[in-house]
């Protein structure tokens, strides 16, 4: 069995407590206008073209069989593209990238494993995000029963857009669920990630029920979530609940929008909360929210 990942990060600081390896799960089931890895959006593998970093010296027209070539920082021709790499090889510049690459279980193990040490001394571990990892659970399920079986702690960045069998796959194995709530009302929800927000909420309520200890994350864009009426309906739902042990803020940053470009996705620019906002929003809640 086989996991699909855009990318593996190691020694990451954000993404739960301590030093970490971050393995981002390509394919995701919303689709956040504002989302910082638009490359993960697709299942399906793709190659990525980072036009900064492209010089145009043509190698990878010279190896493509398929006609695909990059002039005044476009790809033309991509509909041909059957995805063999070649030009990925070729590019001594890093302008290219296989997303979506398949990892087995042992190779990430291994891979996990490397940095063991650090997690040791950092009280860090590995943790699975994306894109949705929830979308491969059955592979981040026995990823995860791995590590615990190593002593590695583990931790689950997800959406929560899923039915609850797929937490079920994975939770026995979880040290730690990272889970993103973005906005608390539905048509608002529905109109900036594509999705109702109903499965999120349920499954929320279903992690807090069983005690799960849990990080809630919440994107904050300026115009769309910023309020805090906002933050008093999540306050509202977490209220009571000591498994929840912190909510973290996170001012919109616009780093998605070159990622979108090197996938040929278009993405709109958004601006983040203003500081005295963002720690009105932050004195909601009476305990860590940074
Ligand atoms: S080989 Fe790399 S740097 Fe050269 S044209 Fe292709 S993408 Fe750009
Ligand atoms: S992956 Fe292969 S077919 Fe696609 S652009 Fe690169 S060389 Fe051409």
């Amino acid at each position: 069995m086989t996991g699909r990942l855009f990318n593996v990060q190691r020694f990451s600081v954000h993404d739960g407590p301590g030093i970490r390896t971050t393995l981002f799960f390509k394919g995701c089931n919303l689709r956040c206008r504002w989302c910082h890895n638009p490359e993960s959006y697709k299942m399906e593998p793709e190659i990525q073209y980072l036009r900064e970093k492209c010089i145009e010296c043509g190698e990878c027209r010279k190896v493509c069989e398929h006609g695909i070539r990059i002039e005044q920082g476009k790809r033309t021709g991509l509909e041909n593209c059957v995805l063999c790499q070649k030009c990925v090889d070729a590019c001594m510049n890093g302008a290219l990238k296989y997303a979506g690459r398949e990892y087995t279980l042992e190779e990430l193990t291994g891979l996990a494993l490397r940095d063991r040490a650090y997690y040791e001394n950092s009280g860090g571990g590995i943790t699975a995000s994306g894109g949705e990892p929830l979308l491969q659970s059955e592979f981040v399920g026995l990823l995860f029963q791995k590590m615990k079986e190593q002593g590695i702690s583990t931790a689950l960045d997800t959406a929560g857009n899923v039915e609850f069998e797929h937490f079920r796959r994975v939770l026995p194995f979880t040290d730690l669920v990272l889970l993103d709530i973005k906005i608390m009302d539905d048509e608002l929800h529905r109109s900036y990630t594509g999705a109702s927000n109903r499965k999120i909420l349920e499954n929320a309520r279903r992690l807090m029920e069983m005690g799960q200890r849990m990080h809630i994350r919440v994107p904050v864009i300026a115009g769309v979530n910023d309020t805090l009426e906002n933050a008093w309906a999540l306050q509202k739902l977490i209220d009571g609940y000591e498994c929840v042990e912190k909510v973290r803020f996170l001012p919109y940053h616009n780093m998605g929008l070159a990622k979108a470009a090197s996938v040929n996705l278009e993405m709109e620019e958004f601006a983040p909360p203003q500081k005295e906002r963002l720690e009105q929003i932050r004195s909601v809640f009476d305990f860590c929210a940074d």
